[in-house]
């Protein structure tokens, strides 16, 4: 694609112009593609000039082009989905952390890396919780409200999960083992894998699907999937949603697992100052409504809402509790969750 290319021209420029000229330019690495995301980046460019390039890939791919370009890459922001993600860019060395008040503000020490005097690597922007759907006619409310019960003898052969090595996975595997401790939380995957209905494949929807199918009865999702099949105008969408209910588990302990979508600058951003800018750019009201609800997600920035009848009728009109340990620390959990995937089976 352009990037290389894109590369030397903005390496170039920067030598001609001295670094005290920034170009009017960001080079954006995103991992979203979302149509509302347009207007959120012809807003930004509205308000400040700066125009935006923007490289389209998968969040895996995102990262392995970092390593490959190094120093010579172009990329100025980068934005990826899920924490255990951006903790990994961080850990790989991908990212500078940066010094804002104005996000430090407006983003909870909850949703974003572990600031050091260095500043902080990566910062939250939307929220997504990781969900149970049941079979309404097959499985009792009760039996599926906490994620320990998702290890019950009560449940064997009824649950459908994506692959534990996903990242949404590794995350929610690293918050248990943050809430159970190392021991129970080995045991739990255990009773997770002794109950599937099935060896794990496919994606979050597919998991819903085949609960609709009659495959399982269980399904473990994010919300913005279950919210995108509650907008759906497709007859078979409604129909697998009549079938199927959505339970935020854990409310009478820790809280239902949230993860993010955030952004960092790249360790060799060639126009920092402008990456920034973007980044504070995306936790104001107007950003913020564009980043959470285009994918049918909650806001981070403090005092946001948005009004979002799917979200609402998906959390029971609208609230719900969430666990509060930090993501960073439940995304460093994500190489002994991998080794206790291997121990106990889990594809
Ligand atoms: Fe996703």
């Amino acid at each position: 694609m352009f990037v290389k290319t894109l590369g030397i021209a903005s390496t170039l420029l920067a030598v001609a112009a001295g670094a005290a000229a920034q170009e009017q330019v960001l080079n954006l690495y995103s991992a979203r593609h979302y149509s509302t995301d347009e207007a959120l980046y012809a807003n930004f460019t509205k308000a400040t000039g700066i125009k935006i390039n923007r490289v389209d890939a998968d969040d895996a791919g995102i990262l392995s082009r970092l390593k490959a370009e190094g120093a010579a890459s172009p990329a100025d922001v980068i934005l990826l989905v899920d924490a255990a993600r951006l903790h990994k860019g961080e850990i790989d060395g991908l990212f500078q952390p940066i010094k804002s008040k104005l996000l430090e503000d407006a983003i909870a020490a909850q949703y974003r890396g572990k600031s050091t005097a260095e500043g902080t690597p990566w910062f939250g922007f939307s929220t997504r919780a990781r969900v149970v759907v049941y079979d309404k006619a097959k499985v009792k409310r009760e039996d599926v409200d906490t994620y320990e019960e998702l290890a019950d003898p009560k449940n064997k052969g009824k649950i459908c999960i994506r692959s534990g090595s996903h990242p949404y996975n590794l995350s929610l595997f690293g918050a248990v083992t943050e809430h159970l401790g190392e021991q129970k939380a080995e045991a739990w995957l255990k009773g997770v894998v002794a109950n599937l209905a099935r060896d794990p494949k496919g994606g979050d929807t597919d998991q819903i699907k085949a609960v609709g199918a009659g495959e399982c009865q269980i399904a473990v999702s994010n919300s913005y999937y279950i919210a995108r099949l509650l907008r759906s105008g497709k007859p078979e969408d409604k129909d697998l949603m009549e079938r199927v209910a959505v339970v935020f588990p854990n409310q009478s302990s820790w809280g239902a697992h949230l993860n993010i979508a955030g952004g960092a600058v790249a360790r060799h951003a060639k126009h920092p100052a402008n990456a920034i800018k973007f980044m504070e750019y995306l936790a104001s009201p107007e950003a913020q409504n564009y980043f959470a609800n285009g994918n049918n997600e909650w806001p981070v920035a403090r005092g946001v809402k948005v009004n979002n009848p799917a979200l609402q009728a998906m959390a029971g009109g609208g609230d719900f509790k969430s666990e509060t340990i930090p993501l960073a620390a439940i995304a460093a959990n994500q190489v002994k969750v991998q080794q206790m995937l291997d121990r106990v089976g889990f594809k």
